[in-house]
């Protein structure tokens, strides 16, 4: 805490993983002994830098860029950009600290990082946000490469600010090196599936979820928070596997739809007009939505939650809503969308709980699958691509199911998921030396 004051979400992010490791460190302690612990909650390289850039009136604007390269002991940095205006440097260490156990526990060769600024593209014209991606890259090229650091899109950050950001390292570089940056465009490098993976993703972790307790998503009604890249891929597999999501938000409040969700306007107004979700209920036709401005969308009733918008949406009192509707299972598609206090809410009421970093670890899965297709030259199939990333969220069940079960823990996802996380992580980093 005195080493990095004011940083609260890097705090609650290291406490949630630390807390659980008890069993781990009891059953390892060369880890203690050789203090990973301690190296694991210090970045390997953190770099902030300025971004300046003008806007269209001609106005010099000024933004703080980040990268924390937290982890290079199983691939090189890998982990999204968010620009958003609440991104500081406690922000970027929190996702970076929970990337690297995300990205362990997919098996692939991924080291964790992440990155962004303060930065909101938000009312900024495509000029304007082609420029600040310019000048950010302009700084941040220097320390990337696709063996040394492949950044991807977060919140804000997506095909259109990666494609500017692709360019802009292309045209310093004077190389065309696909593999340094993921979540690129299908005609120049981009794998199919990318967009679709991280909803996607945490939707299979949650069928997988539902079917080793005897459960379905079939016929059950689901809440899915947010309405950005993981909430609407999120809808659409829920949807196709048979569920109904009845609403959905963004920061302007949400929406509840009795008809279920029309995904078709959701992803025009989202995705093509870049609108507020609130449209949604003066263009739904039948007039079956209304919208609840501000609002907690976890007031609705629902049987499945998935939170896919952003930290600390849901807290306890959002958790005790959901348990008096009878929720069973809630599987983050978020990074650290629950609150500590809803975590134990949910965990008295023996609800199923899919934390984050196994939940959403599908999009970065498949930012690996795409670094595979730029390194042998090749593009795959969609359906080629959306079989190995199912293959892999069952792979991550199966893995954190039995890690807990292996530590007398049944069930607990959270301790499966860190420990089993954490173990490659530490592993990797004893056989390297003190490093
Ligand atoms: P997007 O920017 O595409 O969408 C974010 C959505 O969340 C928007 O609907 C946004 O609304 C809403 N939101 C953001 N902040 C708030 C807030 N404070 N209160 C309410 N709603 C809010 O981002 P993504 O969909 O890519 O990311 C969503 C989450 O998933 C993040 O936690 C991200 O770290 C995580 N994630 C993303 C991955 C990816 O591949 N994209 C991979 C793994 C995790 P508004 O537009 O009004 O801001």
């Amino acid at each position: 805490l005195r080493r990095n004051p004011g940083e609260h979400e890097f705090h609650q992010a290291v406490e949630e993983v630390l807390t659980t490791l008890g069993p781990v460190v009891k059953r390892h302690p060369h880890y203690l002994a050789e203090r990973v612990i301690e190296r694991l909650c210090e970045p390997e390289r953190q770099i902030i830098f300025r971004v300046p850039w003008t806007d269209d009136a001609g106005q010099v604007q000024i933004n703080r860029g980040f990268r924390v390269e937290y982890s290079s002991v199983l691939g090189p940095f890998k982990g999204g950009l968010r620009f958003h205006p609440s991104v500081m440097l406690g922000t970027v260490k929190f996702l970076g600290f929970e990337q690297i156990f995300k990205n362990a526990l997919t098996g692939l060769p991924i080291g964790g990082g992440k990155g962004g600024s303060d930065f909101d593209p938000k009312g900024r014209s495509d000029a304007e946000v082609m420029r600040f991606c310019q000048s950010f890259m302009t700084e941040l090229y220097r320390h990337l490469g696709e063996y040394t650091d492949v950044p991807a899109g977060d919140i804000g950050v997506g095909g259109r600010e990666i494609g500017y950001l692709f360019g802009q390292y292309k045209r310093i570089t004077n190389r065309y090196e696909a593999g340094v940056l993921t979540g690129k465009g299908l005609a120049w490098g981009g794998s199919r599936a990318r967009k679709e993976a991280t909803g996607y993703g945490a939707v299979y972790f949650a069928n997988e979820m539902a079917r080793h307790a005897g459960l379905t998503l079939e016929g059950r009604d689901v809440v899915v928070s947010g309405s950005g890249n993981v909430a609407i891929y999120a809808i659409e597999k829920v949807t196709e596997l048979g569920g109904r999501v009845v609403a959905c938000s963004d920061s302007s409040g949400y929406v509840v739809d009795e008809g279920g969700i029309d995904l078709d306007l959701v992803k025009d107004i989202k995705e093509v007009r870049r609108e507020r979700i609130g449209q949604y209920a003066k263009e739904r036709r039948g007039g079956s939505a209304r919208f609840v401005e501000r609002g907690s969308i976890w007031d609705v009733p629902c049987e499945i939650a998935l939170p896919c918008a952003t930290q600390n949406e849901l807290d306890e009192d959002a958790a005790h809503t959901l348990v008096g509707h009878g929720v069973d299972i809630v599987a983050e598609g978020a990074n650290m969308p629950c609150t500590p206090g809803a975590l134990r809410v949910f965990k008295e009421a023996g609800v199923l709980f899919g934390p984050g970093k196994a939940v959403n670890a599908g999009g970065v899965a498949t930012s690996a699958l795409e670094m595979q297709q730029n390194a042998s030259r090749d593009s795959w199939t969609f359906d080629y691509t959306d079989n190995r990333l199912a293959a892999i969220m069952h792979n991550i069940h199966e893995r954190v199911v039995t890690t807990a079960e292996d530590y007398g823990r049944p069930g607990d996802y959270v301790f499966g998921a860190n420990a089993s996380g954490f173990t490659a992580v530490a592993d990797a980093m004893l056989a390297m030396g003190v490093i």
